[in-house]
């Protein structure tokens, strides 16, 4: 069965959902049925604002530590400096091929919303790891969009092994000149990122050790469609363009 394949999610046999990874605080725990993905308007032009939520009360659902056991579809970590990318190409891997989207941008901005600052590394990344976990054991593929850099993947890489996650990685790197281009005439933000930050990541990735640089994909010639058609085939995932709406409310 290609990774993605709507059939023969645990929550499909008889019509009955018997398998929650999510609960809510107030709730209890979420049957399929109750959780709802993605709040409906968008963080920016291509975050979606993902929770996921209590679809009885609306509060943000937590992931259960322990899922059971199985095989999971793929996790694709999107990764590269500001104005890369990340943000655009994983919302056309949700929009086009079945993925669900944690955007790190909105996630951090959700976090901060909630706690009132920003939550410190690296709580961010294994909080986005183990939403993904549970969303993963529901049998949807995850993208996280988010400034990996060299030294954080090693937390990725742990805990994806440690629970037989199968991923993979596209640190976007585009030139410099493209990137500082497109984050000069970035239409998604209300402001442009400031080019200190922008080059810095950049270089941070272009410095990145050996058994970091498999990882690199250079999406200067690319459109953002044709970057997202060429990693979902890379992971084996099928277009679903107009599938899988049915599948989790909210969407
Ligand atoms: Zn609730």
């Amino acid at each position: 069965m290609p990774p993605g394949c709507r059939h023969g999610s645990p929550n499909d046999e008889g019509g009955k959902q018997t398998l929650n990874t999510f609960t809510c605080p107030s709730c209890g725990a979420l049957p399929l049925s109750d959780l709802q993905l993605y709040q409906p308007e968008l963080f920016n032009a291509h975050s979606l604002r993902f929770g996921p939520w209590c679809a009885r009360c609306g509060a943000r659902a937590l992931p259960k530590p322990s899922l059971p056991a199985g095989p999971r579809p793929p996790l694709l970590l999107i990764s590269g400096s500001c104005a890369s990318g990340k943000s655009t190409v994983s919302y056309l891997l949700a929009q086009r091929y079945g993925c669900v989207q944690i955007d790190g941008d909105w996630i951090l901005h959700l976090r901060r919303r909630e706690v009132g600052h920003a939550p410190e590394y690296p709580s961010i990344d294994t909080d986005m790891l183990a939403m993904a976990a549970g969303i993963l054991a529901l049998g949807r593929p995850v993208v996280i969009a988010h400034v990996i850099l060299p030294a954080q993947l090693g937390i990725y890489a742990d805990f994806c092994a440690a629970r037989g996650i199968p991923w993979q990685m596209a640190a976007l790197l585009p030139s410099e000149e493209v990137l500082l281009e497109r984050n000069r005439t970035r239409v998604c933000w209300p402001k442009t990122t400031p080019e200190y930050w922008v080059r810095k990541f950049h270089t941070d990735l272009q410095d990145a050790p050996d058994a970091f640089k498999r990882w690199y994909y250079d999406n200067s010639l690319e459109t953002p469609a044709e970057t997202a058609q060429r990693l979902a085939e890379r992971l084996g995932l099928a277009s679903v363009a107009a599938a899988a709406a049915d599948e989790l409310p909210g969407e």
